[in-house]
């Protein structure tokens, strides 16, 4: 008797699999990095967006050099996603 194992949806590439573990979501550890990769950076961008919206808005502290960082990192991160070219794949 082999375990438990149960079906699952890889949460990355949608492809059926047995799952190793209970905690399998993925049906590699490459789709499991391809998809934490993209969480990341999804995150990063988020939150550089609303760093740059609050400086935007802010109390009038931002200077010129801190707007001009701010939109140089989320054009970094918004081209590394692009390479890698899953990026575009929301849904
Ligand atoms: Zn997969």
């Amino acid at each position: 008797m082999i375990g438990r194992r149960q079906m699952a949806k890889c949460r990355e590439c949608g492809k059926e699999f047995y799952q190793k573990t209970t905690r399998g979501e993925f049906c590699g550890d490459s789709c499991r990095g391809a998809y934490w990769r993209r969480q990341y950076r999804q995150q990063a961008v988020e939150e550089a967006e609303e760093r740059l919206q609050a400086r935007r808005n802010g109390n009038g502290h931002a200077t010129p050099e801190q707007r001009k960082e701010a939109s140089e990192a989320l054009a970094k991160i918004v081209q590394r996603g692009q390479v890698s070219g899953q990026f575009r794949r929301r849904i």
